[in-house]
């Protein structure tokens, strides 16, 4: 499957709903659009087809420069079009297309083929820096994620913000391959359909297309959280869940999207188990290796975590539970 690649935009484009880029741009395809400085600023939107801020702040930006030149190249890529039509993350036959990228434990596919071969034009054209916009389904603030600890990335992380996510795993992800060859950053804007999502992160690729450098010196510790991912957790496959007392194992509570990015105490809930239920969770430290039992305990029917940490990405959203997981507990780094 050879990857499909344009240098010119359909004019649609810049006008087009997310859901119907799908009839202009029918398979994942890389543009390339050329500007004042040379090296390309890469930036890939609709990994996930109902994340659409992405998408929108990315046409803003097409649309600014129409009749003006960029003051930087612009490579793009509009990823899972397909989903986007349909308004998911993927269709059940495909992979999740933010664990495709090199790094990735999945088994090689046209997907990872796909991914590998957008990393390596990139790396020939000596690309600037990377930029993968997403949202998350639950409630959570702006935040930027980076994969390595350094200033560079550190620096691009906190122009869209102070609060700033470390983390290795999981594997594949697009920040975690273009790491390797150039500093790069996970914006995660809220929720989807949201105008300050779109506009925030259109203000951050306007000034990143600006940057002539990214500063190498360390980000001054009062204008920065970083908080490090320390375990991701799952419901186990097989374990019937949902937030309401009808037939299953495991009822999670209706609040748990209010404990995104805040300091819980041990002790703290999480949801309810049905009599003799065993453990629903899987939880795995950033080595892919179980802790479950460090984590979360079940006390009478109750299941509770059983240190301080701070979780994010928990959703009120079955599907998204299934097809990605419950939540990430944090810790944070000391500057
Ligand atoms: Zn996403």
């Amino acid at each position: 499957m050879a990857l499909k690649q344009l240098y010119s935009l359909p004019e649609s484009l810049l006008t087009i709903e997310a859901q119907s880029v799908h009839q202009l741009v029918s398979e994942p395809t890389l543009f390339h659009l050329q500007g004042k400085q040379t090296e390309p600023l890469f930036i890939s939107v609709l990994l996930h087809g109902n994340e659409t801020t992405g998408f929108l702040a990315l046409q803003k930006l097409l649309n600014k420069y129409t009749d003006q030149e960029l003051p930087r190249s612009l490579s793009f890529f509009l990823g899972n079009t397909e989903a986007a039509s349909q308004g998911v993350r993927r269709l059940s036959q495909q992979p999740d297309f933010n664990r495709i990228w090199p790094g990735t434990e999945m088994m090689p596919c046209n997907e990872t083929e796909m991914a590998s071969e957008i990393v390596s034009i990139m790396q020939d054209k000596k690309v600037f820096a990377s930029i993968d916009v997403h949202n998350n389904t639950g409630i959570n603030p702006h935040y930027a994620c980076v994969n390595k600890l350094d200033n560079q990335f550190l620096q691009l992380a906190t122009l869209f913000g102070r609060l700033v996510v470390y983390f290795i795993r999981p594997k594949g992800v697009q920040c975690g391959a273009f790491a390797e060859i150039c500093p790069a950053v996970t914006l995660e804007c809220g929720k989807p359909g949201r105008p300050y999502g779109v506009d925030h992160a259109f203000e951050y690729l306007d000034s990143c297309l600006h940057l002539s450098a990214l500063n190498e010196n360390p980000v001054n510790a009062h204008d920065i959280d970083i908080y490090h991912t320390v375990a991701q957790v799952k419901i186990r496959p097989g374990v019937k869940f949902g937030f309401e007392h009808t037939e299953v194992d495991f009822v999670l509570d209706k609040d748990i999207e209010r404990m995104n990015f805040t300091e819980i105490c041990a002790g703290t809930q999480f949801g309810l188990l049905a009599n003799k239920a065993k453990m629903p969770l899987s939880v795995i430290n950033e080595n892919g290796e179980a802790v479950t039992d460090q984590f979360f305990s079940i006390v009478d029917n109750r299941l509770q975590i059983v240190k301080n940490t701070m979780p994010s990405m928990l959703t009120l959203n079955t599907t998204v539970i299934e097809q990605d997981c419950m939540c990430y507990l944090m810790e944070k780094i000391k500057q």
